[in-house]
């Protein structure tokens, strides 16, 4: 019993019952509980008089219980309340807890009691609803729990807020000393960081606000630093590979230019030039090119194509639905027909038949298919490419890390253009894909006008039909937008099947209507897409599988429909399917939003237009480890390091980072030794990276 992998089990009180409770939370050895960090603190060095309170804000008071009570309402069944009456010196307050019916046995009148939660008025009488509490033993008043700030866990039933507090108490007193800490010292010193077994005792039990803030640096700047360093690793690897020095300005890429309807935008310029120049280096380019939507970048992704196609490789396209890789590769394919008669391109998707697609993966093979594009079919295993020199990937967001390495792994070294339209702030990006260069296009073509957003209530429906029947008259096109939830999935397409069905013979019965959604058969949806891109499709009733990527210049205004069930990002990138032509075109969004994060999206969605600041914003009600995708960039290590509010600790920590690495990239150096024990433990093949976090 001396090691900080050690079970809890050594411990007074931890049972094989608690044992389990822990490890739902996660927790399994000494160390896990160390890094169990407070969700909260409360200040009980002081607390509140009752006849001191407002309503509306959150307290922590102490009192005695002075009365319990529960009852079972009579008006929904199975709903049950667990009612407590507490008093100190100066009035009294109710806590009153919903369908927790078990809580009923914990309360005794006459106990010391500590209640933390926001103060509302109740038919006259001031009422916490679900509170945190905290019942005081009088037996050993327990100098951890009061007299001082408390650390605050998320816990779960079974183990008590006290029981948690004694046992880490108990857990430091006895361990502390077995710590070992990652961080070499001259980092720590450098940026004045506590070192690990004192920032252990600060997070769990600070003395002051002081000691507190001190610990949760240090422990953001370990959490930053080792979230950095596969990171970096890649990018400091990246430069030793050889890759294919592409011949930039080849002849298609001259006719290509020249055939283009419309001049590109400076933005476009600039970027295709950064393509060229990365492209025609000697090691391998990892761009990550960021647009607002309908900025263009499929132009600009063609135009790289292109310059692969010039000197004789294969480019691989690859895009998230069908639908897209359909759209990108008609209008590619089109565009390419005009200037030369030799580049040979296919579109390969899952749901082409077997026999086919052998014939495709052999002509892939034998090089004779030049530019493939595709959707994730271009992963699959047995697919070979004769001389793969670009991957492109449109719409990285939708792809999780994982998926974008293997398509690379199909040629020797190809360079590799990563699109997004999600834009994040420069300082966050360069920590985040700190691995690949960045460039962004920040500038729409010229003629477009702006969009207008609107939100409505469900009750003005009848006045937005009006206003889509007037759009349809003077032969523009309108998407009606539903969401489907992966929960949900059956009864929403149910619904797509029945507000369609309604439209086409009720509401816009004088019209002419079409429904599309991600589970019709390919070819079914690919003809109602092609009939609404003709224009034999007036209003097209669609799931969100319209997010990415389509572009129908004619389509000028967009309803979505319980807009409050998408996510920001996605609202904005709906928008980004309208206002793609030179006329004024209309984006309204229909909702009823209850909770607090759904109101905030619809405001945000009416009020800002610009994509850098929705994504921002969306950072902001999501969080990062939401934002990015739990899968994508090991964010999820990140515990209580936040990339938004402290970008200059992260950009510290990935400054030494990349000082550490490249002065021992394989930890072996003696000061080192700690922090490659513990990068073991977070990424067991370091220093090899393939494709994880
Ligand atoms: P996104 O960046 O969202 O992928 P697209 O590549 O789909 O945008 O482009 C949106 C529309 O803008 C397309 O119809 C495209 O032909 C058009 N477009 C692209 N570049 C320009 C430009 N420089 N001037 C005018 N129209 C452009
Ligand atoms: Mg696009």
């Amino acid at each position: 019993m001396n090691s900080l992998s050690d079970s809890l089990q050594y411990f007074k009180g931890v049972g094989p019952k608690k044992i389990k409770l822990f490890k739902k939370l996660g927790i399994l050895s000494i160390e896990d509980l160390f890094y169990y960090f407070p969700r909260r603190y409360e200040d009980r060095s002081n607390f509140v008089n009752i006849s001191q309170i407002e309503i509306g804000k959150s307290y922590t008071i102490k009192g005695q219980v002075l009365a319990t009570g529960g009852r079972r309402s009579w008006r929904r069944r199975g709903f049950s309340i667990v009612e407590v009456a507490v008093g100190d010196k100066s009035g009294r307050i109710f806590a009153v807890w919903f369908n927790q019916p078990y809580l009923k046995q914990y309360f005794k009148v006459g106990q010391d009691i500590i209640l933390y939660g926001k103060v509302e008025l109740y038919k006259d009488r001031l009422q916490i609803s679900n509170p945190e509490f905290e019942i005081l033993d009088n037996k050993d008043s327990d100098s951890l729990s009061t007299g001082r700030i408390v650390p605050i866990y998320s816990a779960c039933e079974g183990l008590t807020q006290r029981f948690m507090r004694q046992l880490i108490k108990n857990a430091l007193d006895k361990y502390i000393s077995k710590t070992r800490d990652p961080l070499p010292y001259d980092i720590r010193k450098r940026h004045s960081l506590l070192n690990l077994a004192q920032s252990l005792i600060n997070i769990h039990f600070p003395k002051d606000d002081g000691s507190k803030t001190e610990a949760y640096r240090r422990l953001s700047f370990e959490e930053f630093f080792l979230f950095q360093i596969p990171v970096v690793l890649r990018k400091l690897k990246k430069k030793e590979k050889r890759g294919i020095i592409h011949k930039a300005g080849g002849v298609i890429f001259s006719k290509l230019i020249k055939s283009l309807p419309f001049s590109l935008t400076a933005a476009q310029e600039r970027v295709v030039d950064e393509i060229k120049t990365d492209m025609s280096r000697e090691y391998p380019m990892q761009r990550l090119l960021q647009g607002e939507v309908g900025s263009g970048k499929t132009v600009v992704a063609t135009l790289a194509a292109v310059i692969a196609l010039d000197g004789g490789y294969q480019v691989a396209f690859m895009v998230p639905t069908e639908i897209l890789a359909k759209q990108h590769f008609v209008n590619i394919k089109n565009q390419l027909a005009k200037i030369s008669t030799t580049i040979e391109t296919v579109l390969l998707t899952s749901d082409i038949k077997k026999k086919e697609k052998e014939g495709i993966y052999k002509k892939i093979s034998s090089g004779q298919f030049q530019l493939i594009i595709g959707t994730h079919a271009l992963i699959q295993e047995s697919l070979t490419f004769k001389k793969l020199g670009l991957v492109i990937i449109d719409e990285q967001h939708k792809f999780g890390v994982a998926q974008r390495a293997l398509l690379p792994k199909k040629g020797n070294n190809p360079d590799v253009l990563i699109m997004t339209a999600t834009p994040i702030p420069r300082t966050l990006s360069m920590t985040i894909y700190g691995d690949l260069d960045i460039s962004v296009i920040d500038e729409l073509p010229k003629e477009r006008l702006p969009i207008k957003t609107s939100s409505y209530g469900r009750d003005k429906m009848g006045e937005i039909y009006e206003f889509v029947r007037n759009i349809a008259r003077q032969k523009r096109q309108v998407y009606f937008v539903c969401p489907v939830i992966e929960e949900f999935q059956e009864e929403d397409l149910k619904a797509a099947e029945i507000i369609f069905k309604e439209f086409k013979n009720e509401t816009f019965k004088d019209f002419k209507v079409g429904l599309v959604h991600g589970q019709m058969p390919s070819d079914a949806a690919d003809k109602v897409m092609q009939d609404f891109k003709n224009g034999d499709i007036d209003i097209l009733v669609a799931t969100s599988v319209l997010e990415v990527g389509i572009d129908i210049p004619n389509a000028i205004c967009m309803v979505v429909l319980q807009a409050e069930c998408f996510g920001l990002s996605q609202l904005h990138q709906l928008r980004g399917r309208i206002g793609r032509g030179q006329f004024e075109s209309f984006f309204i969004v229909v909702s009823e939003p209850k909770t607090d994060e759904a109101k905030r999206r619809i405001k945000a969605i009416e009020e800002l237009s610009n994509g850098f600041k929705i994504a921002e914003e969306d950072l902001k009600i999501r969080g990062p480890g939401e934002f990015f995708g739990k899968r994508q960039h090991g964010l999820t290590a990140l515990k209580i390091a936040n990339p938004l509010t402290q970008m200059r600790l992260l950009k510290n920590a990935r400054d030494e980072v990349i000082t550490l690495l490249r002065n021992d990239p394989n930890l072996s150096q003696r000061q080192n030794l700690q922090l490659l024990a513990k990068i073991k433990t977070v990424f067991p093949q370091f220093p090899r990276l393939d494709i994880t976090a």
